[in-house]
């Protein structure tokens, strides 16, 4: 279809980058990523209708997005050159051909693109032995500055390497370190450090990519103390198993992987220091509350864990924290008791709640006022500690 228009239209259009890259390695990709010769946005907007889709377009960039009913997203960006003015800045645009639009690309495996109309259709464009790299599982980099022009590639190419297993060639891996030596992660705003971190952190073998991250130096190079260690590596491989463990239970509630990755990562920093990384990689506000209670309440937590406790003080001291603050002690301590009471808390007491209602307390002639609340919550211990099990023994505990 997008072809037969571009076609009727007068357009050239090609599917690129990652949705042809993930077509050969015969990997799903939610995105359609095109480039269109010469004119990105008429183009698009020509398409709106046909696909019956919401457009957002971006004139200074000569790109545009498409949503489809579907949620699918087309990207339209128009073949062009970019000029970088000076090193982490917004490019400008110049319309140019398809082979110099996927020059300016990150890898080597990501300048793969396919001829979507014209008598050429189907066609694979290789300009710089991309599907050779695919193929061999390498990821390269097009010239020596491309990470100075845009810091945000180490951070792609080290999670393209996680995610398919390949790996970073020499060269590249070299050009990564040299660029962080001259500090390109100083000119990087911090919201899109924090995106970039952040991206890693969903990666599904994120544990590869911030051994690599560490490795190139990239922890170092934000605050020297910041270096991984062997207790923070090995509490952010429990932090994976813990997050599969939880994933498999498929718990409503999701968790949010970047408080209990930077918690780790934070976790043995000086509170200053946490607040001033926390805001170099501008953390959002509500993130960052979520971390500051983690780190700072993992001690107090412990120590009441290691009591003697009945189900309802269980679940006293655990329901007013975060889920993340939660599943943090359960990383960071080996302590069999403590565990124990963490794993029950969440499997078999978090959820549990009373059969009587407010309704029922008025039904018993009890004057409505906050008396109410107490009363149920009591309820909810007395039923927590195995006192009271059906309706009528709420009630009649109410009485008593
Ligand atoms: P992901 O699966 O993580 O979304 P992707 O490569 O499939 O990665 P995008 O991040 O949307 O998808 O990028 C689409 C394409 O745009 C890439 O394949 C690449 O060719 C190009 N690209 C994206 N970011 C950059 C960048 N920082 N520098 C150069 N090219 C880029």
């Amino acid at each position: 279809l997008i072809g037969k228009k571009a076609d009727k239209e007068g357009y050239k259009v090609y599917g690129v980058g990652g949705f042809v890259r993930d077509l050969l390695l015969g990997k799903d990709n939610l995105d359609l990523d095109l480039v269109v010769e010469n004119d990105a946005i008429s183009f698009a907007k020509s398409l709106k209708n046909y696909l019956n889709g919401k457009l957002k377009t971006f004139p200074q960039y000569q790109t545009a997005r498409l949503t489809l009913p579907s949620g699918k997203h087309v990207d339209f960006a128009t073949a062009r050159i970019e000029y970088y003015a000076f090193p982490a800045a917004s490019p400008e645009v110049e319309q140019s051909t398809i082979k110099q639009d996927l020059y300016r690309r990150d890898f080597t495996i990501n300048t793969l693109a396919v001829k979507l109309n014209g008598s050429t259709f189907g066609k694979l464009l290789d300009f710089f032995d991309g599907a050779k790299d695919l193929k061999e599982g390498i990821i390269r980099v097009l010239y020596n500055l491309s990470f100075v022009e845009d810091p945000t590639r180490i951070f792609r190419g080290i999670r393209f390497e996680a995610r398919f297993n390949f790996t970073i060639e020499d060269q590249t891996l070299l050009f990564m370190k040299n660029s962080l030596i001259t500090g390109v992660l100083d000119k990087l705003p911090g919201e899109k450090l924090y995106e970039e971190f952040r991206n890693v952190f969903y990666e599904e073998n994120f544990m590869d990519a911030l051994m690599k991250m560490d490795e190139i130096g990239i922890f170092e190079n934000i605050f020297p103390d910041l270096k991984l260690n062997e207790n923070k590596i090995e509490t952010i491989s429990i932090i994976q198993d813990i997050l599969q463990w939880y994933e498999q239970r498929s718990y409503n509630k999701s968790v949010s992987k970047e408080v209990l990755i930077f918690s780790c990562l934070f976790y043995d920093q000086p509170a200053p220091i946490v607040s001033s990384l926390s805001e170099r990689l501008k953390i959002p506000t509500k993130i960052r509350e979520v971390i500051f209670t983690t780190i700072n309440h993992e001690n107090y937590l412990t120590k009441k864990l290691e009591e003697d406790l009945k189900n309802s003080e269980l679940v006293e001291l655990l329901d007013g924290y975060p889920l993340e603050t939660i599943l943090f002690v359960l990383a960071r301590k080996d302590n069999k008791s403590i565990k124990e009471k963490v794993y029950y808390f969440l499997e078999n007491l978090k959820g549990v709640g009373i059969s009587i209602t407010g309704e029922d307390l008025k039904n018993l002639g009890i004057k409505p006022g906050p008396i109410y609340k107490k009363a149920l919550e009591e309820v909810r211990k007395a039923r927590l500690d195995g006192i009271v099990s059906t309706s009528e023994e709420e009630l009649e505990y109410v009485l008593d």
